[in-house]
């Protein structure tokens, strides 16, 4: 099914936009009508990191009049792997203002609007308002509802991406386009239980799966900007990078979703950060009170040295992870093998002599889920490190590589 398109045309295109759009405007379906479309259009990106990156590139070049960008973070080495709006001079530099930079060599007739600081629900309506459209790069499942419930709320249509190491997923959530048209709270009416699906961060992604699902994205943008083709309303782009398929799946509206349903529940913005809750309840009561910093640690493995005090240390992250940078003296027992009870048959001979035990991951957040594990077990002094591995290279010892 098509849609009429979201922006009228602009009056006219000059000869410099002529030359520079000539591929689009000899498309009958794009033509100048659609350029001029384009021309008119305001498009807000939300994210200038793995998504975002083609995704803002491909929408400059395409001629989006307007691009806002909302992004509060700063250039990595670490995102230069797929974040390709980014370059080696750029670490350290705000996302927004490098995405800017590279979009003004893409395409010096785009306007770019920033948005730098971090998007709540103080701030979300008033930067949503007056685009026509949102590309949702975000990475993070409380971010996700509030960008779906604070479109719903003004009536403007998205195209969601998500990516996790080989896999991607695309849609347009555009309830206020259809009558049937879903919206993500139809699909995923729930977040996952916190800790269960691993971030790009923890779990990676490949490089170029960024660029396969930003471009579904960038595609689905244009055809709703210039009303041309069937767009992914009601439908779900399953992408599998291993097997190189597509699959598309139908999404129904729900009746009974909370938002866009006959009786909903949700009429305001949220709390989204309880909503999806960083850790799980058990962890959260696990670590509370059992939370160590990298610099006790370091007093702690020093006392170790001397002799005066003895525990194990447990790295719980994934093999391919302790390679990059680990605390020394740590020995890894990955989260999985707590999950399925193996870890506690090694953990006596570990801990003989009553041995503290003391855990640690990337950030804390895996940590804090194996605490709760050995804490039931019977474990009543473990400890977690707050801050992980990130928090050891960064403040105690940077001479490691972090990721
Ligand atoms: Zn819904």
């Amino acid at each position: 099914m098509s849609y009429p398109a979201l922006v009228e045309p602009a009056d006219e295109l000059t000869i410099d936009e002529v030359r520079r759009y000539s591929r689009h405007l000899i498309i009958p379906d794009v033509g100048m009508t659609g350029q001029k479309r384009l021309k008119n259009a305001k498009v807000l990106v939300i994210g200038a990191g793995g998504l975002g990156s083609p995704a803002l590139l491909y929408l400059a070049a395409a001629g989006v009049h307007t691009l806002g960008i909302a992004e509060f973070d700063e250039v990595d080495e670490s995102n230069l792997q797929r974040q390709v709006i980014h370059g080696q001079s750029d670490i350290g530099k705000s996302k927004a203002l490098s995405a800017k930079e590279s979009i003004a060599e893409t395409n010096p007739y785009v306007n770019v609007i920033l948005h730098e600081g971090r998007l709540d629900n103080d701030n979300v309506m008033d930067v949503f308002r007056g685009y026509d459209l949102i590309v949702d790069g975000t990475d993070n499942f409380a971010t996700r509802y509030m960008v779906n419930d604070a479109a719903y709320f003004l009536g403007i249509p998205y195209v969601w991406g998500s990516i996790y190491r080989f896999d991607g997923q695309a849609s347009v959530f555009a309830p206020t386009l259809a009558d049937d048209a879903p919206c993500y709270r139809c699909l995923y009416p729930e977040p996952p239980p916190p800790g269960m699906v691993p971030s790009c961060a923890e779990g990676g992604v490949l490089g170029v799966l960024c660029a396969s699902i930003g471009s579904i994205q960038v595609n689905e943008a244009i055809k709703l900007l210039t009303g041309i083709g069937e767009p992914l309303v009601g439908k779900l782009m399953i992408y599998d990078a291993l097997e190189m398929e597509y699959r598309k799946l139908k999404v129904r509206k729900d009746p009974s979703c909370a938002l866009c349903g006959e009786n909903p529940t949700v009429t305001g913005l949220i709390d989204y950060d309880a909503f999806c809750g960083a850790i799980s309840d058990d962890a959260a009561e696990a670590a509370a009170g059992s939370t160590i910093s990298v610099t006790q640690l370091e007093h702690m493995l020093k006392e170790r040295e001397e002799g005066t005090r003895d525990f194990v240390l447990v790295d719980v992250r994934e093999p391919n992870e302790y390679e990059i940078n680990r605390i020394p003296g740590s020995v890894l027992i990955p989260k999985g093998e707590f999950l399925n009870g193996s870890a506690l048959e090694q953990l006596p001979s570990l801990t003989e002599g009553d041995k503290q035990i003391v855990m640690h991951c990337k950030s804390g957040v895996r940590s804090a889920e194996t605490l709760a594990i050995v804490k039931g077990a019977g474990y009543a002094d473990a400890v977690h490190v707050g801050g992980g591995v990130v928090a050891w290279v960064n403040q105690i010892d940077p001479s490691q590589p972090s990721y």
